[in-house]
């Protein structure tokens, strides 16, 4: 366990990949659950996406949420953007930081933006010359890294050429998306460990889905090779595992609640994100699949009078 990272950075994404994917819910509701969630320590918090209403209504509020928000000095607050259009609504209120996403795989592209991915990398060189001009920073989200939906296999070769090409056109960080849950530790370790090898400074954050049960352990081989920057939602918000298209994010609570126990710091307090996910899954209304959130802590005690049974 010596050669883990010592400290992680986190960047939940509840508000924004998680509320985009459940029903909408009111604009002070959200503005509530991300003031509780930049008070539980966590470092980065992706707090809208900047897409047209008609294509993802649960976001028409961006603006609202985000004038409505008590920002807090120690939180780095990021916006997700679809196009340039997108990226110019984020720069004016104000963001400092942006996402663009592009998909590796050609026809998870097009289903999303009716694009080839080399078409998209061309839209987005121009967004990271918007961002760049703006003094803002621009992580490029590469998403279905570890598999489609549509094609399956997406060859490790293609992923590096999108992160080649999003390099050269000035991306400040690349982030891969495990859109489908499709990430097992062995393809981790292959593609991470590619990745590194070809861009040993690159910033590479990683974001899981647990829809198939691996994410905590992809978690575990990535950090095995020295990656700190994770992406996790708050009570695995934002993929209900019997939905359609669901996405099951891995659970902040139940990252934080494992690394921590293997000396990995997060800075953030482990009571506090439990009780932000207990407030996300009143707002959502449906039980959420954390299981830190169902059992507690691993010190949590159960009252002498409860039964417990099984060996
Ligand atoms: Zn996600």
């Amino acid at each position: 366990m010596s050669d883990l990272p010592a400290a992680l950075s986190l960047r939940e994404v509840g508000p924004r990949d998680g509320l985009q994917n459940e029903d909408p819910v009111p604009t002070e509701a959200k503005v509530a659950l991300i003031n509780a969630l930049s008070g539980t320590g966590v470092g980065r918090i992706e707090a809208v996406s900047f897409v047209h209403p008609k294509a993802i209504p649960q976001m028409a509020d961006a603006d609202a949420v985000w004038s409505g928000i008590d920002r807090n000095a120690a939180v780095r607050y990021s916006a997700l953007v679809p196009n340039l259009r997108g990226a110019q609504r984020a720069l004016d209120a104000g963001f400092t930081e942006i996402e663009a996403v592009v998909s590796a795989s050609d026809t998870h592209n097009r289903k999303n933006v009716n694009r080839s991915t080399a078409e998209s990398l061309d839209d987005i060189a121009a967004l990271l010359a918007l961002a760049h001009e703006r003094g803002a920073t621009c992580q490029v989200i590469v998403s279905t890294a570890f598999g489609c939906p549509y094609e399956g296999e997406v060859p490790p070769e293609r992923v590096h050429w999108v992160v080649d090409r999003a390099l050269a056109d000035g991306a400040d960080g690349i982030s891969y998306g495990d859109t489908t849950g499709m990430a097992t530790p062995s393809r981790v370790t292959q593609l991470v460990g590619e990745t590194r090898m070809r861009h040993p400074e690159l910033a590479l954050n990683l974001h899981f889905h647990n829809t198939r049960g691996t994410g905590l352990a992809n978690v575990l081989a990535a950090l095995q090779l020295g990656v700190s920057d994770f992406d996790a939602s708050v009570g695995g918000l934002g993929g209900c595992p019997y939905a359609p298209g669901a996405t099951g994010n891995i659970a902040t609570e139940e990252l934080v609640h494992m690394v921590e126990d293997m000396g990995v710091a997060t800075g953030i307090d482990l009571d506090a994100m439990i009780a932000a996910a207990a407030e996300a899954e009143q707002l959502v209304g449906r039980k959420l699949p954390s299981q830190v959130l169902r059992a507690g802590p691993r010190t949590r005690r159960t009252p002498l009078d409860d039964p417990v049974t099984g060996y």
